[in-house]
């Protein structure tokens, strides 16, 4: 028996296969250009593997349709990547494999993978975000993804412009969300280089810091999570997460007792891995209960 995962992200789809335990066997990525495209790329990875596959797990960039009564069930919606706007997906992966597939959000798959093998294991509940391309968030409580008339999207938070802070952010729909401040395009943008040239010392990071305690501070606040957990390619920058811990101390300002920040904000411990194995997890349950 053989479980697939894909990541569908938006500048690349990994690809991986693995055995009932959940060893990985084979990982493979690709570039995301056309549904066509990309999607035969994803076909021909899981061919060789068909006679012994029997669950697939898709984490897929979004926003997505999870209404299993919906008519556009495992489509990617209102993409701003037009190429992918009312792409079916789940039903093109369908055509080629008739498995069981499970479906939910890249970050959900990521936040699933640190909650059953990462920093939210053990725990009954656990708050995952991604901070990279863009920021995205998925909430876990008792093994279950918090989701209601869709799912979250809490990269677009509001929060307050740092009072050194005139930039105008990126997000295309709010400007100065989060993922328009915070985000890895942001910080390029602001700061006229990318995140991984800037120096540690650099000021952009108390503001980057600054907006994801805030960040910290509201999901504290709203969801009492057991653990906070930043991953993507902005926090591979170690010291940020010290510079968060320290700003969301001074904006909670001791209102509500919190567990010990050093177990409650949290970078990835599975790192890269998170989605992936959420993915696999996925597909198992699901194809156990189908
Ligand atoms: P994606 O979100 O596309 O799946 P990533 O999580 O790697 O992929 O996010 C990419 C963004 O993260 C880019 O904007 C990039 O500049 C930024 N980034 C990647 N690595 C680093 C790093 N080491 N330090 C700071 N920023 C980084
Ligand atoms: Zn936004």
């Amino acid at each position: 028996m053989i479980y697939g995962s894909i990541e569908a992200g938006g500048t690349k789809f990994v690809c991986s296969v693995a055995d009932q335990e959940l060893e990985i066997i084979e990982r493979q990525s690709f570039p995301t250009t056309t549904p066509k495209e990309t999607i035969g790329l994803v076909n021909g990875f899981f061919k060789e593997y068909a006679a012994e596959l029997v669950g697939i797990g898709v984490g897929s960039f979004g926003p997505i349709d999870i209404h299993r009564d919906s008519p556009t069930y495992g489509y990617i919606t209102s993409t701003p990547k037009l190429a992918w706007q009312n792409f079916d997906f789940v039903g093109t992966i369908k055509e080629s494999f008739q498995v069981p597939i499970a479906w939910t959000t890249d970050v959900n798959a990521a936040a699933y993978g640190e909650y059953l093998f990462g920093n939210g294991s053990g725990l009954s509940s656990a708050v995952y975000y991604t901070i990279g391309t863009g920021i995205g968030g998925g909430a876990i409580f008792d093994g279950q993804f918090v989701e209601g008339f869709s799912h979250p999207e809490m990269g677009h938070m509001l929060i307050q412009p740092h009072p050194k802070d005139s930039f105008a952010g990126v997000c295309p729909y709010h400007g100065n969300c989060l993922e328009g401040v915070a985000s890895g395009p942001a910080i390029e943008k602001r700061a006229g280089k990318k995140g991984q040239e800037l120096d540690e010392e650099d000021a952009h990071w108390e503001l980057i810091a600054y907006y994801l305690a805030q960040c910290a501070y509201n999901t504290t606040l709203m969801l009492s999570p057991d653990v906070i957990i930043f991953g993507g390619g902005v926090m591979k920058q170690r010291h940020v997460l010290n510079k968060v811990k320290t700003a969301f101390k001074q904006l909670l300002n001791d209102y509500v007792e919190v567990p010990d920040l050093d177990h409650y904000l949290v970078t990835p411990k599975l790192e890269d891995n998170a989605g992936t194995y959420g993915c696999l997890a996925l597909a198992k349950e699901h194809q156990l209960h189908s």
